[in-house]
């Protein structure tokens, strides 16, 4: 519903990513008028599929996506947890119609590339967001007035507010809080491969987790089926630096020795070997300095553990736009009530994240007590302990917060 009220302010939103994206439509549904700078010379993803637990979904349909993303989707029959090194079962959730009852709204996997064309189809068309590419920010500079970003050729943007959606390496934050990210240690390579490239036996419709000592491995469908998106993790020998960089398959054999035969056919597929170092950060108590913000990874970047990070920015740029509503366009008092909702919720996010990695990853006694853990547990059980993440709902969005 747009805000006629707001049209005379404007916000600019920095980076085109899947949060920078939504938080463009969120504002520009409450009627005001956004800016949205993106380095990269071309709109886009990487290769590669993410999961989207319900309250993705939820988030979509508060920002008028909902459909487009799930016309893109594969919707999964279950989660599952097995042992990587003696092919077992720990744990299997269905995700199928009990989960859709309990939760509202569908677990998914999807290319990264097609939920990200899902938001940019609604932004292109809006009339209050202009887009502009190849426009990297480079310095921030407020008042009482408003906000100045200053890009890579010196020229100065105006508005009356600013949203960093500027990922891991957020130069927004930089100017806000200075903070370093915390690199993990942890590398990831990742790949999509055609299902004819696919073993038969891991053709599951599902995303499969095979959890390893200091290593996991992952698999779920893409588009129809068609495709596999699959993804290796583990704990580097090396000092990593938070980035990507061209990696090697006799890097990634090295640490996945002692593996099942069943989840080790899948290091033979890829046929691309990037790795990407992670990093996430530790929660801070304030994201908001007066007429600016941040959001998404800029905000919180965790570990992907939970496959949680693109699920958070869409909940936050939902949030925010409400935030925006219930303060009638008051931007510093907007952004105070956003991070006063949000800060603690993705700091839960981001602490449990890196829990499971250590269930994920566990060794030796570790591995047997994880393996234990959810024995006998029901589905109404699994429910419950997803409720506080995958229950989240548009409509109470803000809490009492208020
Ligand atoms: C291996 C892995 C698996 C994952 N799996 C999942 C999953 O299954 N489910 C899930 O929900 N999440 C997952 N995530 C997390 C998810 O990828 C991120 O949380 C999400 O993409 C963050 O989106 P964003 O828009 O905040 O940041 P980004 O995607 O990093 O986008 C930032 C954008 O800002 C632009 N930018 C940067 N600096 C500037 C600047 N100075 N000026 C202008 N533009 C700039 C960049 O070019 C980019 O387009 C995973 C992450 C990893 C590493």
């Amino acid at each position: 519903m747009n805000d006629i009220r707001s049209t005379d302010r404007k916000v600019i939103v920095v980076g085109g990513g899947i949060g920078g994206l939504a938080a463009a439509l969120a504002l520009a549904r409450q009627g005001i008028r956004v800016e949205l700078l993106e380095q990269a010379e071309k709109i886009g993803e990487i290769g590669a599929g993410i999961q989207l637990g319900a309250n993705a979904f939820a988030a979509l349909d508060a920002l008028g996506v909902g459909e487009a993303a799930r016309k893109r989707s594969v919707f999964t029959d279950y989660l599952m947890m097995m042992d990587a090194i003696d092919a077992t079962e720990v744990a299997k959730v269905d995700v199928g119609e009990p989960y859709r009852k309990r939760f509202g709204n569908p677990y998914a996997v999807i290319h990264r590339v097609d939920i990200h064309l899902s938001i940019l189809e609604a932004v292109q068309v809006h009339p209050l967001i202009q887009f502009r590419t190849a426009t990297q920010v480079r310095a921030l500079e407020q008042d009482e007035s408003g906000v100045v970003v200053i890009d890579q050729h010196g020229e100065r943007h105006r508005a009356d507010a600013v949203v960093g959606c500027d990922g891991v390496k957020s130069a927004i934050r930089q100017a806000l809080l200075g903070d370093e990210p915390r690199v993990t240690g942890h590398v990831v390579y990742r790949a999509v491969v055609d299902v004819a490239d696919m073993p038969a036996d891991l053709q599951i419709n599902a995303p499969v987790v095979w959890a390893g000592p200091n290593c996991h491995l992952v698999h779920y469908p893409l588009r129809g089926g068609e495709q596999y998106n699959l993804v290796v993790t583990f704990h580097s020998r090396e000092q990593e630096v938070w980035g990507v960089r061209d990696g090697s398959k006799e890097e990634v054999l090295s640490y996945f020795q002692g593996i099942h035969p069943r989840p080790h056919q899948m290091l033979d597929r890829p046929s691309s070997w990037r790795r990407w170092a992670t990093a996430d950060r530790d929660p801070v108590e304030r994201w908001s300095f007066g007429r600016a913000t941040i959001l998404g990874d800029a905000a919180h970047p965790m570990t992907q553990y939970l496959a949680q990070g693109a699920c958070q920015a869409l909940e936050d740029a939902v949030t925010l736009g409400a935030a925006v509503q219930a303060t009638d366009g008051d931007f510093t008092a907007a952004f105070a009530l956003y991070e006063k909702v949000r800060i603690p919720r993705t700091a839960r996010v981001l602490y449990s994240a890196r829990e499971m990695g250590r269930l994920y990853h566990a060794r030796g006694v570790e591995r047997l007590v994880r393996n234990s853990l959810w024995v006998g547990r029901t589905q109404e059980q699994f429910y419950d302990a997803l409720q506080w993440l995958h229950g989240w709902r548009a409509e109470d969005c803000l809490g009492g917060a208020r």
